[in-house]
């Protein structure tokens, strides 16, 4: 999770400060989740006209192809993750720059099919290790080299919620360069 995103609740339990996602979902909740956002976030991006997914509608603003590639880096990176604090003794997971990673890799440019393809299969191998996980296998740590110790529940949420906060950005993503095309014409 990225700690400047979510914010801690006095319960304990943490919460997207942007679309208000809260990281208290039981297992299979957690699966069901990502199994039914996954085609939303594919109805999403496709809802995109091809010609418009590469366009930003501010340079600040990541273009739909950006979103979908970070998606696929994202849903890769997390199954990873819970994949070795399932089976690694408090391993240590290297941090990951959302911003230098879309530059690198020219996101902007990366077709969106490609990129469902590969977020699909992460989910799809996601939502079977952790329904094979035993109940005290949601405990276990690993340690963030820059958020320091984190739960196996916790990285676990961010599956979920990566899918549906990024699904949220695509929608109004491809509306807002739907308008701008209509207005301006180009
Ligand atoms: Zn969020």
């Amino acid at each position: 999770m990225d700690p400047t995103q979510v914010l801690r609740e006095s319960d304990g339990t943490f919460r997207c400060r942007e679309c208000g996602f809260r990281y208290a979902l039981t297992g299979s909740s957690i699966a069901e989740t990502c199994s039914r956002t996954m085609p939303e976030v594919r109805e999403a991006a496709l809802a995109v006209p091809d010609e418009l997914r590469a366009r930003r509608v501010a340079p600040a603003v990541w273009s739909p192809n950006a979103y979908c590639a970070h998606l696929a880096d994202a849903s890769e990176l997390i199954e990873g993750r819970v994949r070795r604090i399932a089976s690694e003794d408090r391993p240590v997971l290297k941090g990951y720059d959302q911003d230098a990673a879309a530059e690198r890799g020219r996101f902007d440019e990366v077709p969106v099919e490609p990129s469902l393809h590969r977020m699909e299969a992460a989910v799809g191998r996601f939502v079977e290790l952790i329904g094979a996980l035993p109940e005290d296998a949601w405990a276990r740590v690993g340690v963030h080299e820059e958020a320091g110790e984190i739960v196996l529940r916790d990285i676990a949420h961010d599956m979920p919620h990566e899918l549906l906060h990024h699904t949220g950005d695509l929608r109004r993503l491809g509306d807002e360069l739907r308008s701008l095309v209509v207005r301006r014409g180009v």
